[in-house]
């Protein structure tokens, strides 16, 4: 059956699922998006996010290469500060030499800007809505919003993130696909009351670290607090005053600036905790449902990686619908065997990453410590080896094979 005026249902409007539907349109389909949130969390929303190689070359092919290159967080320098020590500042840039020679550090909210207009105009945005439950038939999957309607799609694909509802409806309740990878994020919104400008400061200390970083064309800065627990936190994810007082307790006797940052944080009403975790399926399909980006394989949100495999998963997702003509048996499945080298090379990411972003004893502090400043002061193969965090991020890059759109 040709792919034209096939109804793909997309779930979730961040970075997987604008991308999708752009290249979906582009290649004949009728793509539809439901978003939760009333409008995206657009401009400087959300928090900074790498996009490398394979990923600008999607977004060049979307012709939106300058945009991208303009909303760039334009960090230039990592500030790396421990107690008693003087601070270590090394250039952003030699940070992600050992992953990719192509990069760019911009915020979740622009880059969904960015995405959501290349495709808008020909693209069906529902925003306020979710959907709640689907039943499969032959001819299509038919699908319940909250709101109360109810349409039929021929395909649906889940890109609604690491708590997709799109998972838990087709495959079943989270905790069978979510692997912990021992540690937490939270991260809020301050003033930058440090007055940084294209700097960011990390304070690292033995299983935490606190982070502040400015957001580009904003009086705002963000922080990002990570640490390490061998056990998920017990907590109620929907009651803001309990995150708040988990925070205080894990950091209430840390020195630096953390004490004026838990003051702000009293007054932050855009506080996200959650568990760095990765999800795991043996599978993202099942029928006419599948899933995208971190929805269906996040490496784990802050270890970086997910922002650019969310990207690339999108795109492999709607050329292999393209190429196979609209069987969307064929399709997916060759989605699934195209991305899936990617994908396994994704999960070293979380481990290796965490214990350079969260050192675990006072050896691995100071080792970090002397890393950042060899950094800019060793050879390039050195240095890439340095800051190539185990190999996992480039390996990732490196097992994903573009389609060019002309081809299709
Ligand atoms: C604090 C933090 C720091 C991070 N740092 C980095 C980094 O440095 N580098 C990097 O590459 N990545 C980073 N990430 C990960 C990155 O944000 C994700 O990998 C990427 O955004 C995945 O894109 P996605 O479109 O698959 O999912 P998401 O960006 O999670 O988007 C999911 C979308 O689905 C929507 N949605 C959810 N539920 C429903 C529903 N029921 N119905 C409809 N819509 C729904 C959400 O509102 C959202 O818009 C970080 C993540 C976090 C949380």
């Amino acid at each position: 059956m040709a792919a034209a005026g096939r109804r793909v249902l997309i779930s979730g409007a961040s970075v997987a699922g604008p991308v999708l539907a752009y290249w979906l349109n582009r290649f004949g389909y009728q793509p539809t998006v439901v978003e939760r949130t009333e409008e995206l969390r657009f401009g400087s929303g959300g928090h900074a996010v790498d996009l490398f190689g394979p990923a600008l070359q999607i977004i060049e092919w979307m012709g939106a290469l300058p945009q991208v290159h303009d909303a760039g967080t334009h960090t230039e320098i990592i500030s790396f500060i421990r107690e008693g020590h003087r601070p270590i500042d090394v250039s952003a840039e030699l940070g992600s030499e050992g992953v990719s020679a192509r990069h760019v550090e911009i915020m979740r909210g622009e880059l969904a800007k960015i995405i959501y207009e290349a495709g808008r105009d020909d693209v069906e945005y529902v925003f306020g809505d979710s959907i709640s439950w689907l039943e499969e038939a032959e001819d299509g999957v038919g699908v319940a919003f909250e709101h109360g309607s109810r349409r039929t799609f021929d395909l649906l694909v889940g890109a609604d993130g690491l708590h997709s509802i799109t998972r838990r409806l087709a495959f079943g309740e989270e905790y069978q696909f979510l692997h912990f990878l021992g540690g937490y994020l939270a991260v809020f919104t301050v003033p930058n009351y440090l007055d940084l400008h294209q700097r960011m400061l990390g304070y690292g200390d033995v299983g935490r670290t606190a982070a502040i970083y400015p957001v580009h064309g904003t009086d705002e800065a963000r922080v990002l607090l990570l640490w390490r627990t061998p056990t998920l936190h017990d907590y109620d994810r929907r009651d803001l005053a309990a995150e708040r007082s988990l925070i205080r307790n894990l950091y209430s006797d840390m020195g630096w600036e953390v004490p004026r940052l838990l003051a702000e944080l009293e007054n932050a009403d855009d506080l996200y905790v959650d568990s760095i975790s990765t999800i795991v399926m043996d599978t993202w399909t099942r029928g006419r449902v599948t899933l995208v980006g971190d929805a269906g394989y996040s490496p784990g949100p802050a270890v970086g990686g997910g922002t650019s495999l969310a990207l690339v998963g999108a795109y492999v997702l709607a050329c292999e619908l393209a190429a196979t003509s609209g069987d969307h048996g064929r399709g997916l499945e060759a989605y699934e065997q195209a991305l899936r080298p990617a994908v396994q090379q994704s999960r070293r990411i979380g481990p290796a990453v965490m214990k350079m972003l969260i050192p675990n004893s006072r050896l691995q502090l100071w080792a970090l410590a002397q890393a950042m400043w060899l950094l800019p002061r060793v050879p390039r193969p050195i240095r890439r080896a340095l800051t190539s965090y185990g190999g996992g991020p480039a390996a990732m890059l490196d097992a994903v094979e573009l389609r060019n759109p002309s081809s299709l």
